[in-house]
């Protein structure tokens, strides 16, 4: 497929934020791209090569690609710069100074979907000393090749810089509509989505064999499945008034969540974000399988710091100090952790996704065998509330945040907050009731003692219906100097010059960071705000809603993915919740 059609589709695609016309783009490029170049197409208009778990990463520097940008067009270095420095984007800037190209070339190759993708995945896996020179040369022979237009999109996607806004979401509805006309059919999609995470993978499956295929998309091993999630509830009352009379109470431990996949000895750990950490956790990978009792397995635990002396469990940031390339043994011995085991999702080949939840714990117990590092999280069944309460005091008394209540009769639904699981904190009982968990989405520098880090920062909900991330505050206190380096650290390579195209707010920032990171905050009270966008126009035309004196945790949720921070209906359902305290106070 050539990838003239591709570089127009992109471009085409630039110009709108709209879901319906970026759909309609979507279905139009996807009726024009054969079975073979699917999955490839999928992935590179999310700027990837390949699904995240995979974790392949680009990691081309400016530098590099103006450098093979000069060598292919015979443009000088300073050219490209200065152009570069007007258009704030080196994409944008290559495809203006092409056009004014210099240096003809002769036998020029047709550019195809295939060889820009094959270049950029030679180009993904180049390591070691010369491997710069040959990225240069992989660059610059396909830029000798490309349209101005076509140099843009591929100089994009090698920076990492290709922001066309379209979420995952947006790419089921135009497959659904495109290989089912039905974009109802996005739910089938949703489904193989949630079990393999590889978006590549549903469209090629669509493609190939349409909806039955999807119908009878499996789990595969070592291919992460899309967490369950949990609704939040405020007391014992409330958990009582949703489950009715009989559930579950595990604790919730404060660590972080890990998805096992364990066959023989291989094993390989996926974050809650589904990324690949299984380097951080050689502990696990060591000692997991001599635990196990199946062929196969796809388990869900909680890793978990502990005090080795007293057995007591230690706060997630704990675990912070495992985050390292090097020297990962010593993390491992001066962070002890264990590993606490809830879930069941596949064993033996099959799935057990359709499995109550009270089958998948009894398998967990029969398949697994506990030692001092591998645990089943503690569990009761409860009936009333002075029961619920009774667990919670204990997990409390254990060093955990709550609970986690899950009916006994439901299965496991992956990649979706389902009303089966709920949790429920000990922290509830703060001033909003609630912690919020926040995308950061600008920065302001600091002064004084803060000089060089970020000072205060900007942060978002999510709104679903939009897919976008709606400003709700900028956040200033609750920082220490610890934590101010340690974001600093990770929002850095965040910083882009445009504001990303999924962020809605029309507050200044001195920088915009990608919507990556999630941070957890608590406020005294949301009110109605003239400037934030969460929300806006839902309780009162022309306004949005805003946290007032909010306060950073300590928290940082690396964990979490943007989708699962807090989104616009539960700061609604928070800030209606509130008015009906006042009003209850008020009629005392
Ligand atoms: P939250 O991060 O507050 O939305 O709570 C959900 C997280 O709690 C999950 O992603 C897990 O990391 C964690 N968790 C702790 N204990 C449990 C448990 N017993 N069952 C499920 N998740 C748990």
């Amino acid at each position: 497929m050539e990838f003239a059609i591709l570089s127009d589709s992109f471009n085409k695609m630039e110009t709108t934020r709209k879901r319906l016309e970026l759909t309609q783009f979507l279905v139009e490029l996807f009726q024009n791209t054969p079975n073979e170049v699917i999955s490839k197409i999928v992935y590179l208009l999310q700027g990837k090569l390949r699904p995240d778990f995979e974790g392949i990463e680009l990691g081309v520097a400016e530098k590099l690609a103006i450098r093979a940008i000069s060598k292919s067009s015979g443009i000088p270095i300073k050219k490209i710069e200065e152009e570069y420095r007007i258009e704030g984007d080196l994409g944008h800037a290559a495809s203006i100074v092409l056009k004014q190209k210099t240096q003809t070339t002769f036998l020029v190759e047709d550019i195809t979907v295939e060889r820009v993708y094959e270049t950029l995945f030679k180009i993904a896996r180049l390591e070691g000393a010369r491997s710069q020179d040959m990225k240069m040369k992989y660059i610059s022979s396909l830029l000798n090749d490309a349209s101005p237009l076509e140099a843009k999109f591929i100089l994009k996607i090698l920076l990492g810089t290709l922001r066309l806004g379209v979420a995952e979401n947006t790419v089921m509805d135009a497959l659904a509509i495109t290989f089912s006309e039905n974009k109802e059919n996005r739910k089938i999609l949703q489904h193989a989505y949630n079990v393999s995470s590889d978006l590549g993978k549903v469209a090629e499956t669509i493609s190939r064999k349409g909806l039955k295929g999807i119908e009878e998309f499996e789990i595969t091993l070592f291919n992460p499945i899309r967490p369950m999630l949990a609704d939040r509830v405020k007391s014992e009352e409330e958990a009582i008034e949703k489950f009715g009379d009989e559930f579950a109470a595990e604790y919730k431990l404060d660590g972080e969540r890990v998805q096992l996949h364990i066959e023989g000895d291989k094993v390989i750990l996926f974050s809650r974000s589904l990324e690949n950490i299984s380097s951080y956790y050689p502990d696990i990978i060591e000692k997991i399988p001599k635990t196990i009792r199946a062929d196969n397995i796809i388990l869900e635990a909680e890793a978990v710091a502990i005090n080795e002396n007293t057995g007591e469990f230690l706060p997630f940031q704990e675990l912070m100090h495992r985050r390292r390339k090097y020297k990962i043994e010593k993390a491992v011995t001066q962070y002890p952790i264990t590993v606490n085991l809830f879930d069941v999702l596949y064993c033996n080949g099959k799935s057990c996704l359709d499995m109550d939840y009270k089958d998948r714990r009894s398998k967990l117990e029969k398949i697994v065998i506990e030692d001092n590092f591998v645990k089943y999280i503690p569990m009761a069944i409860v009936k009333n509330v002075n029961e619920v309460e009774d667990v919670m005091e204990n997990s409390i008394n254990a060093g955990s945040e709550g609970l986690m209540l899950k009916m006994l009769d439901k299965p496991y639904q992956a990649g979706s907050r389902g009303s089966h699981w709920l949790k429920l904190k000990r922290e509830y009982q703060n001033e909003l009731g609630d912690s919020l968990d926040l995308v950061v989405i600008g920065g302001y520098f600091g002064k004084g003692r803060r000089t060089g880090n970020y000072g205060t920062l900007l942060l978002a909900t999510y709104d679903e219906d939009e897919d976008k991330f709606t400003s709700i505050c900028k956040v200033g206190t609750g920082f220490t100097d610890e934590s101010l380096d340690q974001l600093y650290q990770i929002l850095n390579p965040k910083v882009t010059i445009k504001k990303n195209p999924r962020i809605d707010s029309e507050m200044e920032a001195d920088v915009w960071f990608d919507p990556e990171l999630v941070i957890e905050v608590v406020a005294s009270e949301i009110t109605l705000s003239p400037i934030h966008k969460a929300a806006k126009d839902k309780i009162r035309k022309d306004a949005g809603l805003a946290l007032r004196f909010p306060k950073f945790t300590g928290k940082i949720r690396i964990e979490k993915i943007v989708e699962d921070a807090s989104t616009n209906e539960e700061v609604i359902t928070l800030f209606k919740g509130q008015k009906k305290v006042a009003h209850d106070k008020s009629l005392i």
